[in-house]
């Protein structure tokens, strides 16, 4: 194993979004690309806005996106891994406590005793005087019989921000300076004891090694007060890697509200994780040989810090559907097999009467035609249950003609008259009964597969009706035959 040590750092307040998962899926790349630590950690030091529940969403997309991580913490189905736990913030207390007082005792930090009504005046000035508001560094210098005097006045510990610039030599933002003034002495432990983000960011990332911070580039703004951080506690400055937010066509920043925006929906409306994943790779980097369709583990073999793009990708619905199909014609038809049937099991079809080798065949037999696994619902409902009505369109054009019924009876003759059933055999019976005919042979199996199926698309025809069966397809014909007598 090298020494990259990575980590997805989220916080568990809200829905799993695509941009979380993008920053997941490059450290994940990134670790496994290179034969580092993946480190999954929570950022839950927000108490009223993080939830349990979303800490368990997380790790279920996580999952099922196959971003597998070598440390983090316990969810209600996975065990807490790795050698620096506790890995959710909310139990570091203790650690971010004594690290702030390090820097207190090392004159690194100091105690601010403002309040927060003096502090609130101080930024009306400051808006008043069109100023940015900067805390006036009351409490920088205050001597020893001033700090005396305070007792036991609840405190906050600020961070001194020293003189000079901080540089950031980032992956993909380039040299990034920061000028100290610019900076404010930053609070880094509230009164309560409770860490400031900042703070709490840093101690794990130095505390747990982390030697790449791989992130989205709304965090570039805190990166120097961290680098401040890093140096003033001691521990190694990682590699910086703030990579573009996702955005969406009118190039804001891709809202929770927007459609896939949320990586349940992909999984709800039956999309493959390796889609998504491939999707969300291109969104921000480009494979050296340009090539668009990638497995994950070519993703992780190629993948390099080094070519994420500087400027944000536009979240593309489309592009990341058309993956989709592409993703589901790449699937052996056992793996097709395999990921269908949980989604009809769930649209209530009882696959159970069905062998492996048939349901094999279905899925053969609709693999290029699914956009999604969901699709193979309306693709194979009427092999479960009998068509309950007929498309009303379709209908009328085929079954309302003179002849309607004379095709109807030489079908259901056709078929009675096969010996073997079988794809090729009707195929080449609905061939020759076209040419004696002098018909197309669109006249026979466009009412064929509405009486089948009770619609006008589907899966070939001539397969769909060896899977059904010779009973079943010569029953269906009967009924149909039935239908357009009544019609008359
Ligand atoms: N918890 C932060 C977020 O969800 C991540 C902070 C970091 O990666 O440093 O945006």
């Amino acid at each position: 194993m090298s020494n990259v040590r990575v980590r997805f750092a989220p916080s568990p307040t809200g829905f799993f979004h695509i941009g979380n998962a993008k920053t997941a899926l490059y450290n994940w790349l990134f670790a496994r690309g290179s034969g580092g630590t993946f480190i999954l950690r929570l950022e839950d030091t927000d108490v009223e806005r993080s939830k349990d529940e979303y800490a368990e969403v997380l790790c279920d997309c996580l999952q099922w996106l196959g971003l597998d991580w070598d440390e983090g913490p316990a969810f209600a189905h996975v065990p807490a891994k790795g050698d620096y736990a506790p890995y959710r913030q909310s139990q570091r207390g203790e650690l971010y406590r004594g690290e702030a007082n390090r820097l207190l005792d090392e004159s690194k930090a100091y105690k601010c005793f403002c309040s927060k009504e003096e502090l609130d005046a101080e930024r009306e000035r400051a808006a008043a005087e069109k100023r940015p508001p900067r805390y006036n560094r009351k409490c920088r210098n205050l001597s020893p019989e001033e700090l005396g005097a305070k007792g036991d006045a609840p405190f906050a510990i600020r961070f001194k921000v020293m003189e000079g610039v901080t540089e950031i030599d980032d992956v993909v933002q380039g040299i990034v300076r920061t000028d100290n003034k610019e900076v404010d002495d930053f609070i880094i432990l509230r009164p309560s004891g409770d860490p400031i983000f900042h703070l709490a960011v840093v101690v794990d990332d130095g505390l747990m090694k982390v030697t790449h911070v791989i992130r989205g580039d709304d965090h570039l703004t805190n990166a120097a007060r961290h680098v401040m951080l890093f140096k003033a506690l001691g521990y190694d400055v990682p590699i910086f890697c703030h990579h573009p937010l996702v955005h969406d066509e009118k190039g804001q920043k891709y809202s929770k509200r927007l459609p896939g925006a949320n990586v349940l929906d992909w999984r709800k409306d039956g999309y493959l994780p390796e889609a998504l994943i491939n999707y969300l790779a291109l969104l921000g980097w480009t494979p050296s040989d340009g090539r668009e369709l990638l497995s994950l583990d070519e993703l992780a073999e190629q993948f390099s810090i080094e070519r994420l793009s500087a400027s944000p990708s536009r979240f593309d619905l489309k592009k990341a559907q058309w993956l989709n199909g592409q993703h589901m014609r790449m699937l052996s038809v056992e793996a097709l097999r395999d990921r269908v049937l949980p989604v009809l099991d769930k649209a209530g079809f009882d696959t159970s009467g069905k062998s492996s080798e048939w349901l094999t065949r279905m899925a053969a037999i609709c693999q290029e035609k699914l956009r999604t696994l969901n699709d193979i619902v309306p693709y194979t409902d009427f092999f479960f249950v009998e068509p309950v009505a007929y498309e009303e369109k379709p209908a009328r054009k085929l079954w309302s003609g003179a002849d309607a019924l004379d095709v109807m009876r030489t079908i259901r003759d056709t078929m009675l008259a096969l010996e073997v059933w079988s794809a090729d055999a009707l195929k080449q019976r609905y061939e020759e009964v076209a040419e004696s005919t002098g018909q197309g042979v669109g006249h026979y199996i466009h009412p064929t597969r509405l009486a089948l199926t009770g619609k006008s698309v589907g899966p070939g025809l001539y397969e769909l009706a060896e899977l059904l069966g010779k009973e079943t397809c010569v029953a269906r014909i009967d009924r149909a035959i039935v239908y357009i007598e009544q019609l008359g």
